[in-house]
This record gives structure tokens, sequence and C-alpha cells, in this order.
């Protein structure tokens, strides 16, 4: 029996593009070999690669005067890509959890750094708002959806300079006005992909203002110019990915995708409200992530954490201890996971509280 695979990262992705990928691996493109040993030159495999780029266009509306680039290092080497092209004297940045605060630590490295706001007060558990992005930044960097803490900023804000978005877990989530950002990036394996590619979406315009000397693999101009193949990028997460990608189009877009996420998110939140035993972390409504669901046990039920744990996995429900930064549970509802997991889990919830009040 295939688990209700609720892990935060890698994480689950559509049969549909595990399916595909294990028969390139065996021969690609009717090539005869495996997609493992063939020239990312090769014509067959550079298709891929145009494919991957025009559909990431496509389901994404990304305007003209953008690229699109997959490179390697992880969304981590993003948080120092990102300042030693972009960062000319000062960049604001929003603390919204751990990955922000690792990219903050990076960009400091080649300027000033204003953090405009940030939730560590509050362990990160919510959104901070009313903040003021500083006019003379040379851009705003954010996280969109904080993949340890469950917190989500569901708008696409406006802001007087380029802005900067870290999505690695809610990318094709729903749909985005490219428009108002400079960059978006990613690692895959949260929502597209094997771990091992990173996606970049970047608007042309703003690269080639800062004045220092950028080594050639760590600038983003190398690789547009070059179209992701400069060197040997990672080619089975890349052919992944545009299985992903296709499985997306197949099932409506992102539009689509945002609504069954929707009804997933909604499920779940309202029965970690509903449910005696638990509680969930994240007090807005607002704020809560549609991907990353966090939840810990009800005061007084506390010491019924590791049982509920267990409960669950032998229900088949995987992936479900909250990061040690949260403690309790965490349920990653991407877009690959069906509603039926969601409804999987919302079950084993009511039954545990059953048998909890016998
Ligand atoms: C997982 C994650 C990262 C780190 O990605 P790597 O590819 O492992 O470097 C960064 N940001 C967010 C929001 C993440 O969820």
């Amino acid at each position: 029996m295939k688990k209700h695979n609720f892990y935060a990262g890698p994480s689950i992705l559509p049969d549909y593009t595990i399916e595909n990928t294990i028969e390139a691996l065996k021969d690609f493109s009717g090539m005869g070999l495996s997609l493992m040993e063939i020239s990312h030159r090769s014509k067959q495999f550079v298709a891929i690669v145009d494919e991957a780029v025009a559909l990431f266009k496509e389901l994404l509306s990304i305007p003209e005067g953008y690229s699109v680039i997959f490179l390697g290092g992880g969304a981590s080497l993003q948080f120092c890509m990102i300042p030693y092209n972009i960062l000319g004297k000062k960049a604001a940045y929003l603390n919204t959890g751990e990955w922000a605060t690792k990219a903050i630590k990076e960009a400091k490295l080649f300027g000033d750094v204003e953090v405009v706001a940030s939730g560590e007060d509050k362990n990160y558990n919510y959104i901070p708002k009313g903040y003021i992005i500083p006019a003379d930044a040379d851009y705003f960097h954010i996280t969109t959806n904080n993949t340890i803490y469950g917190t989500e900023i569901l708008k696409d804000i406006d802001s007087p300079v380029p802005l900067v978005a870290d999505m690695s877990s809610d990318i094709f989530s729903r749909p985005v006005d490219i428009s108002k950002y400079a960059i978006i990036y990613g690692g895959a394996q949260k929502n597209l992909a094997p771990a091992g590619v990173t996606f970049v979406i970047i608007k042309n315009d703003i690269l080639g203002k800062v004045d220092r000397a950028i080594p050639t693999m760590l600038k983003y101009s190398t690789h547009i110019s070059k179209e992701s193949m400069f060197n040997t990028p990672p080619v089975v997460p890349i052919f992944a990915a545009l299985q992903t990608l296709k499985w997306l189009k197949n099932n409506g877009g992102v539009a689509e995708m945002e609504k069954v996420n929707i009804r997933k998110a909604d499920l779940l939140y309202g029965e970690i409200d509903r449910n005696s035993m638990f509680k969930g972390t994240i007090p807005a409504k607002e704020d809560r992530s549609r991907m990353n669901v966090c939840f810990v046990m009800n005061d007084g039920f506390e010491q019924f954490e590791k049982e509920f744990n267990d409960f669950a996995s032998e229900k088949g429900m995987i992936g479900l201890k909250g990061h040690r930064s949260v403690g309790g549970f965490r349920a990653s509802l991407y877009n690959a996971l069906p509603f039926e997991s969601a409804q999987a889990l919302v079950k084993v919830m009511q039954d545990f509280e059953n048998m909890k009040k016998l």
C-alpha cells in the first residue's frame, strides 16, 4: 500500500512523475540508453530543458523580460547568489523563520541589511505586518511559505523596490503575479522534483548593476546566456521536474491546484480547531500555511504525542512529526498529496479522539 506521505521535504511527487522518470532511467526518449548516461547536450535532453522552461512560463504566466534557469546548490546557494548579484549597498529582509534567517546571514556578507520586521518574538507563529520597506534598498526579500513554522504569505505584496521571494515550498500551489517580483527561486524537492535542481525566475533588467567581481558560476548572467547549460545541469531532477509540470498542466494548472489546496487545508485546519485533543500553532487564520499544517497536542493531552504518532503511522501516515523548533506535528499538503490523504488524516484524528474519550 502506498503511504499517505506528509513529509515536509523531500516530499510527495505525482505517480506520473515517478513512473515516467523510472521509464527514462531505463530508456530515455527511445535512445536505447538511460537518462543517466547520455550527453546533457544531446538534442533529446536540450529539448527537455526547453520544454521545462516553456511550461514554467506558461503555467505561471511569466511575462516578457524574465528568464527561467535551472541550477545546482539548492535554495541555500541562492541565499548567497542573490546578494552577490544584486546587493549594491543595502537590502531589506523580512524575517519569518529559519530559512529567512539563513538568507539574512548570507546577505550581510555583501552589504547593509535592514530586517524590516521579525516574527522571532513569538517563535515565528505569525507573519509580521505594517512594516515599512525602505525605498533606498536594492531589493526586499521574503520567504512566501515558512516550511518549518507553517505560516504563509498568500498575497503578492506591493513593494517599492524589487521583490525577491524564496518560494521553495509553495511554488505552483497558487497563481502568482510574477510581474510583482524581480526574482523567485526555490529548491525543487518540496513541490516539483527530487532534490538536486533549483529554479530561478529572474527579471533580466535587475542584473548588471553591482560593481563587484562575481565568480563565473555564481553569476546569473552566465547561466541565462547558456540556457542552464554552462556546465552539466542536474539532468535527472530536471527531467522529473518536467514530468511534474506536465502533470500540473494536465490537472488544470495552478488555478486548479489552488482550489484543491484550499480544500485540503480547510479540511485539516477545521479538524484541528474542532478536535479537543489538538490545537493549531498559528493563531491568525490568514497567516496559516496551506502547504505545511502545524499542530500540537492540546493542553492536558501532551502525554499522548508519541501515542498519536504511532497510531497514525499504523494507519499508513508517514512524515507527521513536527520540526524540532516547533514540536508536535506537521502535515505537509503539497500539490501531489491527494485530497483523500487529508481526509484519511482527519479520520485518524477523529478516531484517536473517540478512543481517548472512552
Ligand atoms: C527547504 C527550504 C529551503 C532549503 O532548500 P535547499 O534546497 O535544501 O537548500 C529554503 N527555503 C525554504 C522555504 C525551504 O522550504
